[in-house]
């Protein structure tokens, strides 16, 4: 049952079954149950003869939902596996692995829809036609590029039902079923008319290198930004459909998608499934179903979709492994990356980890020989690697921010007919507001952490909690006028360079300004314009985006990150900066990086930009070596809050106590550090402790962690505040 109790629960058959029905009973049918006052969908995961519970408190269960299982076998070994890896309880697993429609009991969904082409008439209509009616137009050119769309390509397209029916009602479009229409069959006339690219050695070693055999092995595509791994994954996906094998595709963020459906959709004339928060969960369910059924053979997805159950998988990639988005971090914390390791494993095919920044872990998989290691050492395309130039900002006269050498750089660029990337990892216009006279300092009434200053909105939020209210014109304390906005984020940052440089577009590039869907893509359809223009954003700018003129990538401020509280700080910015910095100079012109640094001599940041990643990484696994720290130990967080300030400690002392009396830490080789408070000590209300396990070996981690959760479970605390289990976690706060 979707419980967090870590059990499952015994029910009679549902009072109407049939014998027959009986005989169908298999584990992965979902069942309808009674559970308290509610009823819920749960999994069926075994039928037994008999219980442990007394014949008189058993219940019925009211209905069994399917007539095949929504699990295939392998699937629930598989969350069997995540459920023990990482402590969470099975029944949340099960229902994590599914559509969100399907856990809430609907059926499956019949594969016909309602979708729109011209009529004969209107395939008479010469290119062009309807010029008076703009809207008109534009859903008629849609239709003269596909043979035909469905609801969700209208509202994409932005064209509203009003005019569709007026193109209908003058007879120029008709309506029909169509029949399977996965949410992304082809449907585009130059859908699979793309040519692969001539591999360059390095690539193609690569290719060859991966075996498509229904044999485990993993990949380390270890190739730097623009080097073309995306077309070593084309071709060997190309290789996959021919022996009719589906492939799994994950990536790090919806905002990727779009680019990446359509150089896939260019290349394929096959089904292409999603999976991805943006869908509703009727496409959502659509494109699970497909997958499973076979009928789509490329499964592109977000984390999620490595619970995806294919008929017949073939092959396993994920794009930019490192990125922290495929670790889930809260509920179920599970690491996709690590599943779908897991279930190559268990699937027996290849999996391929691609990045150019791979993070610790990988990488040193890779160097004891655990992954085979491929390397694309240089651009493909001709393009040249962008080079590194650290900017000394100490003592150094700044405007809001920016330094004089930093903005002549830019304005030699735009001046150049090129465009520039202002990259600034903080949103909002400032992220403290002190008052100069009193020294008063605008703090989230719900979390230790200062309110950040939005002046267009003309709020104060805490990019925390939900918490907000209004920017007023003087201090709340003192009523003085004399406001200082301390420090810069994007908005400020597109002020600035708007005033410095009038004559130029700045385009913003965060959360704020992306909220609305498909504002990301009408933003950067400027961009791919090629006029000169300025970006400004966050790391959101960092992710997979192709900018071929920005020849200047601006890095305002570098030194956060390696003085970090987090260990894995330093390789997080590492890894930013590079992936930022491979925005630049993708196609035929060259590109540069400029960081500004109050450290220029740090040894990490010199090593980044001199010798790049690998000897950067290289310096933090020594570094992570002498402290025992991921990937030569391995970790788990215990965190417990609860609105009471003293419970969460109270709880994990506890468990620290209860474990050390058994002698267990010392007998297992684990050490505990704490309980202590979490580096933001209360957020959203809550006081927030933590309590972090360390053991040499994986098996002795599980081993201690497991006693851990069950005098946890057993605490009369344990349903008073709310605790959870990180295993692997990659933040620590
Ligand atoms: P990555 O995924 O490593 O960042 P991409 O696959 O996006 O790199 O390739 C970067 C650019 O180089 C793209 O424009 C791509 O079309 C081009 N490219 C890749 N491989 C080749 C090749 N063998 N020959 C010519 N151009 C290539
Ligand atoms: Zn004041
Ligand atoms: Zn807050």
């Amino acid at each position: 049952m979707p419980t967090p109790l870590k059990r499952s629960f015994d029910y009679l058959l549902p009072l109407d079954i049939t014998d027959l029905a009986i005989n169908d009973l298999k584990p992965g049918l979902r069942v309808l149950a009674p559970f308290g006052h509610r009823q819920l969908t749960g999994i069926l995961l075994e039928v037994k003869n008999s219980s442990d519970v007394p014949a008189a408190k058993l219940k019925p269960a009211i209905q069994i939902l399917d007539s095949d299982p929504v699990f295939s076998p392998q699937m629930l070994e598989l969350c069997r596996w995540a459920a023990n890896y990482y402590q969470h309880a099975l029944g949340d697993v099960l229902s994590n692995a599914i559509p969100a429609l399907l856990r809430k009991g609907h059926e499956l969904i019949d594969q016909k829809e309602t979708r729109w082409r011209l009529s004969t008439e209107g395939k008479g209509l010469p290119e062009g036609a309807l010029k008076r009616a703009a809207k008109q137009a534009q859903l008629l050119t849609l239709l003269q590029q596909r043979t035909s769309i469905n609801t969700t390509d209208l509202s994409t397209s932005g064209v509203s039902r009003t005019i569709l029916n007026a193109l209908i009602k003058k007879d120029l479009v008709e309506k029909f079923a169509s029949e399977a229409a996965a949410p992304t069959s082809p449907n585009n006339e130059s859908d699979g008319t793309e040519e692969p690219l001539v591999l360059n050695e390095e690539q193609r070693i690569a290719l060859n290198s991966v075996n498509i055999q229904k044999r485990y092995q993993c990949y380390l595509l270890d190739g730097v930004t623009g080097s073309g791994k995306t077309e070593v994954y084309l071709q060997l996906i190309a290789k996959c459909l021919e022996k009719d094998r589906q492939t799994l595709v994950l990536i790090p963020e919806i905002g990727l998608t779009p680019q990446t459906v359509s150089r896939f959709r260019r290349r394929f004339n096959c089904h292409i499934a999603l999976l991805h928060s943006g869908l509703t969960d009727r496409e959502r369910l659509l494109s699970w179903q497909s997958a499973k059924s076979g009928q789509a053979k490329i499964i592109i997805g977000t984390r999620s979709a490595v619970f995806t159950q294919m008929g017949n998988i073939g092959l396993i990639i994920i794009d930019e492994e490192h990125d922290s988005s495929f670790k889930q971090q809260d509920g179920f914390r599970y690491s996709a990356r690590d599943i779908a390791i897991k279930r190559a494993h268990q699937l027996r095919c290849p999996i391929i980890l691609g990045s150019a920044t791979p993070s610790l872990e990988t990488l040193h998989n890779a160097q004891q020989s655990r992954y085979q290691h491929l390397h694309l050492t240089q651009r493909a395309a001709n393009a040249k690697p962008p080079l590194y130039e650290l900017l000394d900002i100490r003592n150094a006269p700044m405007d809001e921010g920016f330094s004089s050498a930093l903005l002549a750089a830019i304005k030699k660029e735009i001046t150049a007919g090129n465009q520039v990337l202002v990259f600034i990892n903080r949103r909002g216009f400032s992220p403290m507001l002190m008052c100069h006279d009193c020294g008063y300092v605008a703090q989230c009434h719900h979390c230790d952490a200062r309110m950040t200053v939005h002046f267009q909105q003309g709020m104060l939020r805490c990019h925390h909690c939900e918490g907000q209210e209004k920017l007023l014109g003087f201090c709340p304390d003192c009523n003085s006028r004399q406001l200082d906005f301390r420090g810069s984020g994007t908005e400020r940052s597109e002020q600035a360079l708007n005033r410095l440089f009038p004559n130029t577009q700045v385009i913003r590039i965060d959360r704020d300004t992306t909220s609305r869907k498909l504002a990301m893509q009408e933003l950067l359809e400027n961009v791919h314009e090629g006029t000169p223009c300025i970006l400004v954003g966050t790391q959101m700018l960092a992710k997979g985006h192709h900018f071929p003129d920005v020849t200047l990538v601006a890095v305002i401020d570098a030194d956060g990150g390696l003085f970090s509280t987090d260990f894995r700080g330093p390789e997080k910015m590492g890894q930013l900066l590079i992936q930022v910095a491979g925005r630049a100079g993708r196609a035929s012109k060259p590109g540069k990086v400029m960081i500004q640094t109050h450290h220029p001599e740090h040894p990490l940041i010199n090593s980044l930009v001199n010798n790049h990643y690998h000897s950067y990484a290289n310096q933090l696994l020594e570094e992570r070596k002498v402290s025992g720290l991921p990937p030569f130990g391995h970790l788990a967080l215990i965190r417990a809050e609860s609105s009471n300030p003293q419970q969460p400690e109270e709880f994990l002392r506890a468990l620290r106590s209860g474990i050390e009396t058994n002698g267990q830490t010392v007998d297992s080789g684990s050490r505990l550090f704490g309980p202590l408070p979490a580096p933001m000590a209360r957020r959203a209300g809550f006081f927030r402790a933590q309590l972090l396990l360390q053991a040499d070996r994986r098996k002795n981690l599980h081993q201690c962690l497991k006693a851990l959760c069950n005098i946890g479970e057993q605490h009369t605390l344990a349903n008073k505040i709310r605790w959870s289990v990180d295993v692997d976690p990659i933040d620590m706060h």
